[in-house]
């Protein structure tokens, strides 16, 4: 079944003569359950894609479904209660605050919301994750790679429909960036997600199940297994 719908959807950037169009009526859906590349040269669109997806960014024009539910023309209150409810965010920084241990930053959006986390599935989580034994050590104490990991953790503790990461290696050595593409596989199929993830790595495509390539902001070619696509 389909994760994430695009249906038409544009965005223009400013107004006359000196707007830009980042994305050109790009209809795309991604499958439940898959891991999904998204790549391209700079400035073809990705991180509007992947903005206009996440509810992050409204399309000029288009629609957004997620789990057939329309995010694109939400208030902004309802569009960060989707967000938070609903979606996971991983980016290039780890942006997890010195100050707490791994497993304080992984629940403390539980803590702020006054939640408390499914204990069974944060423990499935850092056992795929492998860190298990790290979740008492602050950022400083731990690896690059091991403090992407715990940021990832954090994306999902709320067991979101859908996980975005823009760009999680860029500040990565290739070591660190395969064991990232590793456990993003290992987190679609041992635990049954859907991961959209930005790239540059050329590794990804030994690890997504499909790949959407962008130029221009169009859709100009797709790999492997998605619902149902244009290619312009
Ligand atoms: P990518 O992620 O592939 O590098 P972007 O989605 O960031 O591509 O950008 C696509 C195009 O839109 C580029 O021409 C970029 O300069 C432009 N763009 C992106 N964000 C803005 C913005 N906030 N204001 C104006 N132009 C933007
Ligand atoms: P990325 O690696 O994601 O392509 P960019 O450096 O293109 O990063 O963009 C970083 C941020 O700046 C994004 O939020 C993007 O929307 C915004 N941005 C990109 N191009 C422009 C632009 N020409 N004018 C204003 N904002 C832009």
């Amino acid at each position: 079944s389909v994760a994430v719908q695009l249906d038409a959807v544009s965005k223009v950037y400013g107004s006359g003569s000196g707007s830009v169009i980042a994305l050109d009526n790009v209809t795309l859906s991604f499958r439940r359950g898959t891991f999904t590349a998204v790549m391209g040269p700079s400035g073809s669109g990705k991180s509007t894609l992947l903005q206009c997806a996440a509810g992050l960014l409204r399309p000029s024009s288009g629609q957004v479904l997620l789990d057939d539910k329309e995010i694109s023309r939400l208030s902004e209150k309802e569009s960060a209660d989707v967000r938070r409810e609903r979606i996971g965010f991983v980016f290039q920084s780890f942006n997890l605050l010195p100050a707490l241990t791994a497993i304080e930053n992984i629940t403390l959006p539980f803590r702020l919301a006054k939640r408390t986390p499914d204990q069974e599935w944060l423990n499935s989580l850092l056992s795929v994750a492998g860190i298990a034994e790290h979740v008492g050590r602050h950022p400083h104490e731990l690896s690059g790679g091991q403090q992407q990991r715990v940021a990832i953790c954090r994306a999902l503790a709320p067991r979101p429909q859908v996980v975005f990461a823009d760009e999680p290696t860029g500040n990565l050595d290739t070591r660190s960036s395969r064991e990232i593409l590793e456990l993003v596989r290992a987190i679609v199929d041992r635990l049954d997600q859907t991961v959209i993830m930005v790239t540059h790595d050329p590794g990804v495509a030994a690890y997504a199940d499909a790949i959407v390539f962008l130029a221009d902001g169009h859709v100009v070619d797709t790999a492997g297994q998605l619902a149902a696509t244009d290619v312009a």
